[in-house]
């Protein structure tokens, strides 16, 4: 499910040359830009401009690595799943905005169509052209809207549902976002623990050798004179 939503992204920004990218780059790891371009048998060139257009909207992400011996770079990349899925949703609640709106005019307005040119006006203009088509002079007749709300919330449905299964995805990986970060939190802190402890000892080391440099006669000789006097 997770890579069929990922795929609808990428293919309405990109096309459909670009599909396979979705479920490549949705890898723990980040994937050689040579290696994508070779899995979808185009050129590094074509590759990077699709890679560069879902990284204009923020839906990718990448780190490079110096090649030694060449001295260039090599890019590595890999698809930011929670940004796209609110991207995917963003898309979706918007769809689904507009048919609200179609509903809502449908509902409470009236349409006329001239039925022989198959053309539709709404009534302002209808009433201006006096109900008659100028283009053939038939009257028009009012629109029957039902079929057409009929297919408008059959619409809104399926937009509904998939938004519900985009939500599941989203928490999904908001979780195991949340997960990594926890994990990388314990390590940095059990790190600091163990800088702690070495500073620790060290400081333990120094007090040593410290008092045993103090200890010579030098000093308290010097202790011994300033209580004479
Ligand atoms: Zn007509």
């Amino acid at each position: 499910m997770l890579n069929n939503f990922l795929k609808e992204v990428v293919v309405s920004l990109v096309g459909k040359t670009a599909e396979p990218v979705a479920e490549l780059l949705n890898n723990k790891d980040y994937v050689n830009e040579f290696i994508i371009a070779k899995k979808l048998d185009v050129t590094i060139n074509q590759t990077r401009n699709i890679l560069y257009k879902l990284s204009d909207n923020g839906l990718v992400s990448s780190i490079r690595k110096k090649d030694r011996k060449k001295g260039w770079y090599t890019y590595f990349w890999k698809i930011e799943v929670l940004k796209t899925l609110l991207f995917l949703k963003e898309k979706l609640l918007n769809k689904k905005e507009q048919i609200e709106k179609q509903i809502q005019s449908r509902e409470s307005k009236q349409f006329y169509v001239c039925e022989r040119c198959a053309v539709e006006f709404n009534e302002e203009n209808a009433l201006l052209q006096n109900f008659t088509c100028q283009e053939c002079g038939d009257i028009f007749t009012l629109k029957d809207n039902s079929k057409l709300l009929k297919e408008f919330s059959k619409n809104l449905i399926k937009i509904e549902s998939q938004i519900k299964l985009i939500d599941e995805e989203i928490k999904k990986e908001e979780e195991k976002l949340d997960k990594q970060k926890q994990k990388i939190l314990r390590k940095e802190q059990k790190l600091k623990e163990k800088e702690r402890a070495k500073k620790k000892k060290q400081t333990a080391l120094k007090k040593k050798k410290f008092q045993k440099k103090v200890k010579p006669k030098k000093i308290s000789k010097k202790l011994k004179s300033a209580k004479k006097r």
